[in-house]
């Protein structure tokens, strides 16, 4: 079984109080829990770079919400936590991606699974790593192992793991 993973990510202090209140409302909703978490990592941001460094990790979830319900249920924590956005891929309270929903390969107007960039992003290829290495990516047939070893050096070093101990250097 493949699983079903949420990638999440924020830039918009409180960064990890975003992070820890998305979980939170997460592991609260009626149909989802949440079963396993990743590390957290600061990245460097990607496309529109000159906004402020992410914190970026993955969660494993077990759900009875079907993927488009899931999808509905995730923007909803968006909204909650009041994210605000006028750039594409700018700044952002916080983020929720699906990067995979079992062996599901979807691809709607608003909904595309496996998540489209996941296998360039070290920012999710890295956290998803540390959940589910040999899991083979639906569509693209190479484990998450794999598509890690053939990103790009230049967007792995900027994948840095980060502690709740680093907000005293802030
Ligand atoms: P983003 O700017 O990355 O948050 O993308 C938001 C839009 O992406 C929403 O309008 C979603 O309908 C769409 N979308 C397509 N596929 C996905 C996915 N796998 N996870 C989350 N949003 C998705």
């Amino acid at each position: 079984m493949t699983g079903i993973f949420i990638a999440l990510g924020t830039n918009i202090e409180p960064r990890y109080e975003h992070l820890q209140e998305a979980l939170r409302l997460l592991d609260h909703h009626n149909d989802i829990s949440v079963e396993a978490r990743s590390p957290i990592y600061e990245t460097e941001p990607v496309g529109y770079t000159d906004q402020a460094h992410f914190l970026n990790m993955v969660v494993r979830i077990e759900t009875s919400l079907e993927p488009l319900e899931l999808l509905t249920a995730c923007q909803g924590i968006e909204q909650q936590l009041g994210r605000k956005r006028s750039i594409r891929f700018g700044p952002r309270t916080i983020d929720l991606d699906i990067i995979m929903y079992q062996d599901a390969i979807i691809q709607t107007d608003v909904l595309t699974v496996p998540h489209p960039r996941m296998h360039e992003r070290a920012f999710v290829l890295v956290p998803l790593k540390q959940l589910a290495p040999d899991v083979s990516v639906p569509g693209l047939d190479k484990t998450v192992k794999n598509l890690l070893e053939v990103c790009s050096d230049h967007e792995k070093k900027d994948v840095i793991r980060w502690n709740k101990t680093d907000l005293a250097d802030a």
